[in-house]
């Protein structure tokens, strides 16, 4: 019997937000491993043997998943979003470079999901519409000062920026800090976008300025959109604002005025 290894993304909420190549690798899989919410969310059908684990044992759960593939089963692994954005493909790919030879040789395949800042984007325009990237605010796997310097680069150079992971009871501070030194850097008007639980029942999307976007606004469900000095907001009479990020851009257009 051979096994198989599948790191599935499930989109950002319920199973539609799913794709069919997903929900088909899920369908397949004997065995799932993945953080426990995100084990409640699978369609599961009968058979199935679940393994939730903790959100922090990622490393343990990525080798306990391969040798269940390497033992024959097929696996499935499960995350939110995208697999490969923040998430368990780059820990199953750790642990199969530092792992047994015999790993190296299974069969693993990595199936895309649609990413938080994608959803957070997609219901509030179009902000991810120029140059743009994705930063984890989280410092548990990489020093805080680095965060800092990526930011300062990130928003000197002219990125929107997808900020996942943004505060956690254990991190309080880390976005406030973040947007008081993007204050330094873009102009008091560039659009920030808390986009909370998108795609889900509870969803909430807020649209502040960077003068006013207050850090509190955010929780562990939000991926927070910031814009660039060309993002702006255009306001809709009893409809919500539509924020964008121009495809063109001229330099010599200063920042937030009207073209
Ligand atoms: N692999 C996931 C990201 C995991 S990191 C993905 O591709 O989306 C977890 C972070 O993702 C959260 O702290 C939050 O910033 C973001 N996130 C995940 N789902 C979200 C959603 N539905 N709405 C807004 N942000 C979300």
């Amino acid at each position: 019997m051979s096994g198989k290894l599948v790191v599935i993304g499930l989109g950002p909420g319920p199973a539609e937000h799913m794709t069919p190549e997903a929900a088909r690798a899920l369908a397949e899989a004997d065995e799932l491993f993945g953080y426990g919410p995100y084990i409640d969310r699978a369609p599961l059908r009968d058979g199935q043997i679940r393994h939730p684990t903790d959100n922090r044992e990622e490393a343990a759960r990525a080798a306990a998943a391969l040798e269940r593939a390497e033992a024959g089963a097929k696996v499935a692994m499960v995350t939110g979003g995208d697999p490969g954005v923040f998430a368990m493909a780059a820990a199953v790919v750790e642990q199969i470079e530092a792992g047994p030879a015999s790993w190296r040789t299974l069969d693993v395949e990595v199936i895309p999901g649609v990413t938080a800042m994608l959803a957070v984007a997609a219901r509030s325009g179009a902000p991810l519409g120029h140059d743009f990237c994705a930063i984890n605010l989280s410092d548990n796997l990489k020093p805080w000062p680095v965060v800092e310097a990526r930011v300062d680069a990130a928003a000197g150079a002219g990125f929107v920026m997808a900020f996942y992971n943004p505060r956690s009871k254990a991190r309080p501070w880390q976005l406030g800090a973040v947007l008081e030194r993007l204050r330094a850097i873009l102009p008091p008007t560039t659009p920030v976008i808390f986009g909370r639980a998108a795609c889900r029942p509870d969803e909430k999307i807020t649209v502040f300025t960077l003068a006013e976007a207050d850090a509190e606004v955010a929780d562990m469900a939000t991926c927070v959109i910031v814009g660039s000095a060309e993002t702006r907001i255009v306001e809709r009479p009893g409809l919500p604002p539509l924020v964008y990020s121009p495809r063109f851009f001229l330099p010599d257009l200063p920042a937030g005025r009207a073209r």
